[in-house]
């Protein structure tokens, strides 16, 4: 089947929305691409970018006569978008989305549909810490999962043809129940974003002498949480208000477990400690099979040469 669009409407240009814009130009899914945003200066910046054909503040006028409209805005947006937009979508379009929570967005979105129109929810398991129209790059999607939470009696033709659109742009894609999405997407994204969110927040209220060695000392293993907790705040807030019990579910199990490791740590247990060490080294070597990430060391980096030290005087 074939992944291209007469018009694609995407509505907030972000990460993931400037991503898109890219993939599909370069893979050409769609004759034209229309673009809304909530500020000026971010369309300014998606127009400089030229990351479509047609830029709007009006996401009415974006999804006039779209064949497929993708929401890329922070999932708490998304009602007031769909109070927008609902009385323009076409029918014969099929609207979607790519916000990290389903089960929410699928509350939010429905009493909105008008009829004939398919909505497929959507979540690209791809991104980075960097937001805004110039963090997107066209092979973000590449190799990566995108999940699709599509309604039990979702016409599939629709379903196949917002595959297609998705495995075009290098994804591979997998259907599942939002609430399933939700729960998994907790353990795997939500709780270790809480973790690094709450580790480096322990850093950023040390008193100022321990926090330097802190940053100094960064390269045997808080960096790597540091990545995780400068994502996007605004995403990530609406993120823990939208998926919460499957998050209060995950963390409860997460407490239990680090409560047996701090047992364990405050016994001296070794044989507790290093059975679980094993099993979360074999943990990652399947991720590295599936090949979600790289088995170079230090995830991929290469050592970077130390920067020049600032001539005297310089500002
Ligand atoms: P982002 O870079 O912060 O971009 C968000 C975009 O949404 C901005 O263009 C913002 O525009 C726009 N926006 C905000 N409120 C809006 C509104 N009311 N109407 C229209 N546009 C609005 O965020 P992102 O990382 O692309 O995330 C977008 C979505 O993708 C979120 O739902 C997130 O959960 C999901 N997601 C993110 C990642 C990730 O790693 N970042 C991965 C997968 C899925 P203005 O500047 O004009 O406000």
């Amino acid at each position: 089947m074939s992944a291209s669009f007469r018009k694609l409407a995407l509505i907030g240009i972000g990460l993931i929305g400037s991503s898109i814009a890219l993939a599909a130009r370069r893979h050409n899914l769609a004759e034209t691409i229309a673009i809304a945003t909530r500020k000026a200066e971010t369309l300014e910046e998606a127009r400089a970018l030229d990351l479509g054909d047609i830029y709007t503040l009006d996401a009415a006028e974006a999804v006039k006569g779209a064949d497929l409209v993708i929401l890329c805005a922070p999932v708490g947006a998304y009602e007031q978008i769909m109070r927008t937009i609902a009385p323009a979508l076409e029918p014969g379009a099929i609207l979607s989305d790519v916000g990290s929570v389903k089960k929410h967005v699928v509350k939010v979105v429905t009493p909105y549909l008008p009829a004939g129109v398919t909505f497929i929810p959507g979540h690209p398991l791809a991104g980075t810490e960097h937001s805004g129209p110039s963090a997107g790059f066209a092979e973000l999607f590449i190799g990566r999962w995108c999940v699709l939470t599509p309604a039990a009696d979702v016409d599939p033709i629709q379903l196949e043809k917002l595959s297609a659109f998705w495995r075009a742009m290098g994804s591979q894609v997998e259907a599942m129940d939002a609430e399933h999405h939700d729960m998994v997407l907790a353990i795997t994204s939500h709780i270790p974003h809480l973790v690094a969110y709450n580790i480096v927040g322990t850093v950023a209220d040390l008193e100022a002498d321990t926090k330097s060695e802190v940053i100094k000392f960064s390269a045997s293993g808080f960096r790597d949480f540091t990545r995780i907790a400068a994502s996007d705040p605004v995403m990530w807030r609406d993120v823990f208000l939208t998926n919460r019990e499957a998050v209060l579910e995950m963390l409860g199990r997460f407490l239990e477990d680090l409560s047996v490791l701090q047992r364990a740590v405050r016994n001296g247990d070794g044989p507790a400690l290093e059975a679980l060490f094993t099993r979360t080294r074999a943990i990652r070597r399947s991720i590295i099979s599936a090949g979600q990430e790289t088995a170079a060391p230090d995830f991929g980096r290469p050592p970077q040469p130390a920067p020049a030290k600032p001539e005297e005087g310089a500002a």
